[in-house]
Parts: structure tokens; sequence; C-alpha cells
């Protein structure tokens, strides 16, 4: 089985200048993630060409407590609703939640499933 893994931040959604921060980073709140022009096309025509398609993505920001949890699903609702839109799917999404600075203790953790580590989960 083939597959194109993909990363979700700057991949799949538009990075955010965050003016506080002076950073550019994953989106922080529902107003600031938007899908990329055409990546629900391009999806799905990596799924027409029988390419299986995943993300795979470091997402910290619950760990460093710039977003909160339900608001990762909610991205995730948005980006599965436009690319089922426009005909396509995705196979698989598997995040990273972890960060060895996180603000979350439970999620504060040099772990093996943060890129460019090998072992996030996969079914
Ligand atoms: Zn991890």
């Amino acid at each position: 089985m083939k597959a194109v893994l993909l990363d979700r931040d700057g991949v799949i959604n538009a990075l955010v200048y965050h003016h506080d921060a002076g950073v550019i980073d994953t989106p922080f709140t529902r107003s600031q993630f938007k899908l990329l022009p055409r990546v629900p096309e391009a999806i799905r025509l990596l799924n027409d060409v029988g390419l299986r398609v995943m993300i795979v993505s470091n997402q910290p920001g619950i760990a460093k407590g710039h977003l909160k949890p339900n608001l990762l699903r909610t991205f995730e609702r948005i980006m599965l609703s436009d690319i089922r839109a426009a005909g396509g799917h995705l196979d698989g999404i598997y995040y990273c939640l972890h960060h060895p600075d996180a603000k979350v203790p439970k999620l504060r953790q040099c772990c093996r499933c943060r890129k460019p580590e090998i072992g996030l989960p996969v079914n």
C-alpha cells in the first residue's frame, strides 16, 4: 500500500503570525484556521490515483497552553468537511501532542512520537 504522509500546519492549513508573541505558528483560534488554497482538491487527486493520504503532525499547542483540547478537534472537523466537499478523504490523522517544555504536566515529555522520531502509533 502506497501512502502520502502530510504535515498539517503550512501544508494543509495556513500558518498564522501571532503579533503578541512575534512568531509564526499554528492557528490558536477557530477564526485563524484556514485551509490553504486547493488543498481539498489536491487530496482528492491523491485519493484518485490510489494513494492513502494521512496527516502526521506535531501539535504541541495544547501542551503549551495555546489552545483548548476541543479546538484541535474543531480544526479537524473543518478540515475533513472541506476535503469531503471536494470529494476527497483522509485515511488517518496522527498527532503528537507532547512537548518537552509543556505547561500541561501530562503532556510534558520527550516522547518517541514527536517528529522527527518515528514512534507515532499508526493503525
Ligand atoms: Zn509525542
